[in-house]
């Protein structure tokens, strides 16, 4: 039986000829007019943001930070519930992580726990120097209450969107919230370049840092002049040739992979026992995966169980993110919370959330899901 996969990239028809054109134009290089389109594509997807394509989501985050002047000896605070690129970013930079747990009705970082934290290190004047939300799964964080509670502090933000593009909260797009966000385009995202990254921004200056830091840190003089240490961080030409493609079928694969969750919600919500990744008030999320809850006290069977059964009729699952607090990396870091995330992480699985996944297809994902649950 052919493989279904997770997240497989979903071509919308016009990349290939993109790619065509940039071949025959020979811009085959870190730079070109495609770059320049993406971004502006992105830009104004974004109703007007500043764009800086880069090669991954992880060289966006790294740049966010140092555009927030994060350097060795500062503290970071980041989503404990998240993938490690999210963090891995703040030992990049020589600054130490502090993790803060999720909340279980949105199972994005806690507002309470953050307020909670910031006040305390306020007292003791050891205030971050950023805070890295993360959009996790397509939920946009609770900015509603995260921002106003880090301008209380002065702290600014990093959105990690790399999992958010297409998702909104209160009508706001992910990636417009803090100061700096990040977007992924890899290849499992829910529009990719197959490698590939954005940093945007609101504040033009930060852009053009970031640009110039990805560029390894080339001084505009006729000759190489360097006053700082650079990167090499940009997108190529062919590559934001693909990116503009799939830019044109966005909205398209937002809406195919709500209707995927719905399906999943469809077929499998009247089991006892599995639950559904929520969806907050005022959230709208552009369901990049779709992650069920299972309930080993219920179903008698774990995540665990159920992706073996599943993998031996060739489907691919996952379990959701361990939480980074768990992880041996970073055991040595601070951890602000009670294991919300943890008890996610035990109960959970990514189910194939490809846009391109068919209604047949689904239905033998649910069929080998409901046998695995007898079985
Ligand atoms: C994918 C991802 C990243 C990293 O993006 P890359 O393009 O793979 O470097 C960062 N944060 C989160 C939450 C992600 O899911």
């Amino acid at each position: 039986m052919e493989r279904i996969y997770l997240s497989p990239p979903d071509m919308g028809g016009e990349e290939l000829s993109l790619v065509s054109e940039a071949f025959a134009s020979n811009w085959i290089a870190p730079l070109g007019p495609f770059v320049d389109r993406f971004e502006r594509e992105l830009g104004a997807y974004l109703g007007g943001r500043f764009v800086c394509a880069l090669c991954s989501g992880t060289s966006a985050l790294h740049l966010g930070l140092m555009t927030l002047g994060v350097g060795p000896g500062d503290r970071v605070y980041c989503s404990d519930f998240t993938f490690s690129a999210s963090c891995n970013v703040i030992r990049y930079c020589g600054a130490e992580p502090v993790f803060i747990d999720s909340e279980i009705s949105s199972w994005q970082m806690d507002p309470d726990l953050l307020a909670e934290k910031l006040e305390s290190d306020a007292k003791s004047g050891r205030l971050p120097k950023a805070v890295v939300v993360v959009d996790l799964y397509g939920i946009c964080a609770d900015f509603s209450r995260i921002e106003p509670i880090c301008a209380k502090y002065g702290v600014p933000i990093l959105e990690d969107s790399a999992e958010a593009l297409g998702s909104t909260r209160d009508g706001r797009l992910c990636g417009t919230f803090g100061s700096v966000s990040g977007f992924s385009f890899n290849g499992n995202k829910i529009i990719t370049t197959a490698g590939g990254g954005a940093l945007v921004s609101q504040d033009e200056t930060r852009v053009k840092r970031a640009r110039f830091l990805a560029t390894q840190a080339r001084e505009p003089r006729p000759y190489y002049h360097h006053t700082t240490i650079g990167y090499n961080y940009r997108l190529s030409n062919l590559l934001a040739a693909v990116g503009c493609g799939q830019m044109a079928v966005l909205p398209d694969r937002v809406a195919r992979r709500r209707a995927i969750f719905e399906r999943y919600r469809d077929m499998l919500g009247s089991i006892e026992g599995i639950s559904f990744m929520p969806e907050p008030p005022g959230a709208v999320s552009n369901r990049w995966l779709s992650v069920i809850g299972i309930d080993k006290n219920v179903l008698n069977k774990s995540p665990e169980d159920v992706r073996v059964a599943l993998e031996a009729s060739n489907i691919e699952t996952r379990w959701a993110w361990k939480p980074m607090h768990l992880q041996p990396v970073f055991e040595s870091c601070e951890f602000v919370g009670t294991g919300v995330d943890t008890r996610i992480f035990e109960q959970s699985l990514c189910l194939p959330s490809g846009s391109a996944l068919t209604e047949a297809q689904q239905a033998r994902v649910c069929e080998a899901l409901k046998k695995s649950l007898i079985g």
